[in-house]
Parts: C-alpha cells; sequence; structure tokens
C-alpha cells in the first residue's frame, strides 16, 4: 500500500476531466530539494535564493550561488527550476546592504527594486543563474515588479550574462495589485507568471502579512483577491499562470484557483501529496462554475462556505 501511495505521489494530478495541472515545490534550501522530489514534486515552482544571502555579513559570490543552484538542478533530475532572484528588503533585511531606513518597508525598496539600488547583485545571481541553466532546464523568476521597464532592464542584464544562444525564461511574479491589473501589458514581455498570494492579499487589502490582529481580513480567498487573480488569467493569453503563495495549498482553495485558469500550483513541500490529491478529486467544468460564484461572494468566508457545499 505504502508503495502505491509512493507511484501515485510521482505521477502528473490530472483532474477528473483531463486537465494536467503542474503541481511544484516551494524550495528554500538544498534539503528541501530533495524532500519536494520525494514528495513528488513535478517541478520547483519557487526557489527562494534569499537563504542563501541571509545570516552571514557578505553576498554569497557566483560561484558559491552557482553550486548550490545546480545542487537545487540536480536534485530535480531533468524537472524544470524556478529560481526567484533575491526577494530581500521589506522585513527582511541583509547586513551587507546598508540602505537608508524606511518609515514602510514592505512599500519600499524591496525585491526586484533592489537591482537598481545594487546592480552587481542581480548580476552576479543571473550569471549564477545562467551558469547553471547550461545545463539544467532553469527558469528565472522576478520578485515584486510593478512596472514592465523592471522586466527588461532585468532581461537585459541576463542577456549580458548569458552564454550566446541559450534562451531562459523569464517570468514574473504578480503581487503588486497593479501588476495584476496590467497582466495584458506584460504577457508580450514574459514567459509565465506566478502569483504570489501572500503579498498580493497584503497588498490589495492593506492588511500587513504577519499581523496576527489582522489575519482574518487577510485571508486570500477574499473575492476580491480573487478577482486580481482572475484578470491575470484572463489576460494572461497564452502565458502561464501559477500561484506560488500559501493558499496553493489549502484545499479550500484549489478548486477556486482551478476554476479561475491557474495551471500549476506550488506549495509547501509537505502538502505535495495532498495538493496533488485534490486536483485528482478535481472537475475543472465544475471548478469553472464554483469560481464564478466565488467572484460574485461577498467575503472570504462566503467563498470557504460555497466550497465546502461543493462536491
Ligand atoms: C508571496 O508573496 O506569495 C510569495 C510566494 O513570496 P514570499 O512569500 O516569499 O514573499
Ligand atoms: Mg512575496
Amino acid at each position: 500500500r505504502h508503495r502505491a501511495a509512493e507511484a501515485a505521489a510521482h505521477r502528473p494530478a490530472i483532474t477528473s476531466d483531463g486537465v494536467t495541472v503542474a503541481v511544484a515545490g516551494n524550495v528554500g534550501s538544498i534539503a528541501d530539494a530533495a524532500d519536494a522530489v520525494a514528495q513528488g514534486a513535478d517541478l520547483a515552482g519557487l526557489v527562494r535564493t534569499a537563504f542563501l544571502f541571509l545570516n552571514r555579513d557578505h553576498a554569497p559570490t557566483v560561484a558559491e550561488q552557482e553550486e548550490v543552484y545546480r545542487e537545487i538542478a540536480k536534485a530535480f533530475d531533468g524537472r524544470r527550476i524556478v529560481l526567484r532572484t533575491l526577494d530581500v528588503g521589506g522585513d527582511k533585511p541583509l547586513p551587507y546592504l546598508t540602505r537608508p531606513p524606511e518609515a514602510d518597508p514592505f512599500l519600499g525598496v524591496r525585491g526586484i527594486r533592489l537591482a537598481s539600488k545594487h546592480p552587481e547583485l542581480l548580476r552576479d545571481q543571473l550569471r549564477a543563474v545562467a551558469a547553471v541553466a547550461a545545463d539544467h532546464p532553469v527558469s528565472v523568476l522576478l520578485p515584486m515588479i510593478s512596472t514592465v521597464d523592471e522586466v527588461r532592464a532585468a532581461r537585459a542584464v541576463l542577456n549580458d550574462v548569458a552564454p550566446e544562444g541559450l534562451w531562459i525564461e523569464v517570468g514574473i511574479m504578480v503581487e503588486v495589485p497593479a501588476t495584476a491589473a496590467k497582466a495584458a501589458v506584460f504577457a508580450p514581455h514574459v514567459d509565465f507568471f506566478s502569483i504570489g498570494t501572500n503579498d498580493l492579499t497584503q497588498y490589495a487589502l492593506a492588511a500587513e502579512r504577519g499581523n496576527a490582529a489582522l489575519a482574518t481580513l487577510a485571508d486570500p480567498l477574499d473575492p476580491g483577491v480573487l478577482r486580481l487573480i482572475d484578470l491575470v488569467c484572463r489576460d494572461a493569453g497564452e502565458v502561464p499562470v501559477a500561484v506560488c503563495g500559501e493558499i496553493a495549498s489549502d484545499p479550500v482553495a484549489v478548486p477556486v484557483l482551478l476554476g479561475l485558469g491557474v495551471t500549476e500550483l506550488s506549495v509547501a513541500v509537505p502538502t505535495i501529496p495532498l495538493v496533488k490529491a485534490v486536483v485528482r478529486g478535481s472537475d475543472r467544468r465544475a471548478c469553472r462554475a464554483l469560481a464564478a460564484a466565488a467572484l460574485a461572494a461577498e467575503s472570504a468566508a462566503e467563498v470557504r462556505a460555497l466550497v465546502g457545499g461543493c462536491g
């Protein structure tokens, strides 16, 4: 029985009406990568490379980064890995990046915004990523994107450091509400979207993530947040849309996300088998009807009740 469960974990997750959904792992260490593969991850949908930059007094060298990214790629053994460029600032300062203090770091120089202030950081990181991409399927994911210019600038750096003729896919995190609203504008410039519902919810509902007093308010299933996800799915055209925030591993949210048109769920490693099971138990046509009702609901609680009463 154990072996049967293990075999199921490694099979793709296909809905009852035949839609394949990629179930990916969120990876924050080399150990996570091995665990994710053991749990049946189809890919690494979000590698939070910040782990390599935290708790030290200088930035990791290109060689150091390359070694770690290579280890993760090797663990994934031919499956795609999505390396997110450094996402610090906000709540995650670094001792070797001296930045003026900010009154509101969550609205400050964080994620990709740091790249214009410290161009060498992004350049070194993309050098390491490009070296690994020459041997393994690697994509780049840009955090906290709010303008197309930020994508253009990062692509220019990547083109500069990548070996001649090597195409590396570039996707963006959708965490800023204005970015969701501009999905149609971004679509021609990106290879994929990955919706970061943790930050998207924080910014859409003006409720700081991690503030326990606002936990009920800051629910990614709030219809206002779902409408932003819907916008991205509708305006993405042929560009695939993933969700990599915590909500992607909530069994209540999975059918709603599938109904909205999300085709990849990148989740906390231990929840990969559960998410695959929920996908297999879902019918995409039923999910579409559910998503339509969720968009018209008045609260996250109502959305949760809808899902509970479905199937
Ligand atoms: C998110 O914001 O939803 C996300 C996945 O990124 P992080 O949690 O690392 O900010
Ligand atoms: Mg985020």
